[in-house]
């Protein structure tokens, strides 16, 4: 990690550097699934490139943007009134033709006619790993944002957009607790995450639910219809499972098919959250981390910096090379099960 790399550097140096203009224009675009926040990654991004003297340029729907060449150059009133607006105002896609070398052919030729001379990449991993060979490819400086709801990458304690859809999943979950409490029914959640199952631990605990079941964590059935049933003699009120979608045993329908030809008493609903967990308004902290990295991302174009995805941790800045942050997942202590486990007693 590079962490704090820059900060010798200070900003009298900066314009010592810009007045040589190592980079004159730069691009922005986002990429991948889309999350509350980016917004105002992009709102940073545009605002920080203008202050230094440097055109931006906005690329619509990701990649894709860079190969059919839809571009327009931002102006500090292009992201006006942006920053509490969900989704993302330069559209987002995921592009097949990105992943073969004519595709990034086009996308460069298209860069070098505008001579845009780096670009900043807001999404997941998977575009970063573009990014990571696009930039190799064609030696285009590189710098990623993590944009991604799922909170599933190395080098950063937070991804924008998580914060705002596991507050959105909370605040559904919460409803459906109270519903679930007046008629002594059981609910099994289903939350997203294919691959992480940061969405369903966090707003699992945040809600109180009995158990919580995510693709890093073997779902033993048996164990759980077992600690149900013991709970069912005690008579304790059992009314949430958060399950992520991702999770081994398939996602909240086919738990909810078990359970219900083991538990004979409790009636047992699903509700599948889905795609109202990815829209809506940045939450303050969504706002405030998108910011911040948009700035960072920009400075370390400005610096000759590559092939890094700005993150947060331990709130500092921190610069993680693309090759480390794809290759890396955050990976879920045995610690918060322990936790679920004494709180549901
Ligand atoms: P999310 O976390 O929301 O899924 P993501 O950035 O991981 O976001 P992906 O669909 O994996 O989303 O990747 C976005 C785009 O990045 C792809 O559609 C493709 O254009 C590009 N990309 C991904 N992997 C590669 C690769 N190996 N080579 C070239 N381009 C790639």
């Amino acid at each position: 990690m590079l962490k704090n790399k820059k900060k010798y550097l200070n900003f009298a140096l900066l314009f010592e550097i810009m007045k040589t203009k190592l980079i004159k224009t730069i691009g922005v675009l986002t990429s991948g699934g889309d999350a509350p926040g980016m917004n105002a990654a992009i709102r940073a991004v545009v605002r920080t490139g203008l202050s230094f003297g440097l055109e931006v340029y906005g690329v619509y729907r990701g990649y894709n943007g860079l190969i059919e060449n839809d571009m327009i150059k931002m102006e500090s009133k292009s992201v006006g009134n942006i920053i509490q607006r969900g989704g993302t105002i330069l559209k987002t896609a995921r592009s097949k033709e990105f992943m073969t070398k004519e595709g990034r052919q086009s996308a460069y030729e298209n860069l070098k006619a505008r001579g845009i001379e780096g670009l900043v990449i807001i999404g997941g991993d998977g575009s970063f790993k573009g990014a990571n060979i696009f930039s190799s490819e064609f030696n285009i400086p590189c710098i990623g944002i993590p944009g991604t709801i799922d909170k599933d990458m190395a080098g950063t304690d937070f991804t924008i957009g998580f914060d705002t859809a596991i507050n959105t999943a909370v605040s559904a979950i919460d409803k459906i607790r109270d519903t679930a409490d007046a008629h002594n029914r059981l609910f099994i959640v289903e939350v997203m995450g294919r691959d992480a199952g940061y969405i369903a631990l966090y707003s699992g605990i945040a809600t109180g639910a009995e158990n919580i079941l995510i693709p890093e964590n073997k779902t033993n059935i048996s164990r759980l219809i077992q600690d149900l049933s013991n709970k069912e003699k005690r008579q304790k009120a059992v009314n949430l499972i958060v399950v992520a979608e991702g999770d081994e045993y398939g996602g909240a329908n086919n738990v909810a098919e078990t359970l219900r030809a083991s538990m004979l008493t409790t009636e047992i609903k699903v509700c599948i959250l889905g795609h109202i967990q990815r829209g809506g308004s940045p939450s303050c902290l969504d706002r405030i981390i998108a910011s911040r990295m948009g700035f960072h991302a920009v400075e370390c174009l400005i610096f000759g910096f590559s092939n890094l995805m700005v993150g947060i941790v331990n709130n500092e800045m921190c610069f993680t090379p693309f090759e480390k942050a794809v290759k890396e997942t955050q990976t879920i202590s045995r610690d918060w099960f322990k936790l679920i486990k004494r709180l549901t007693r």
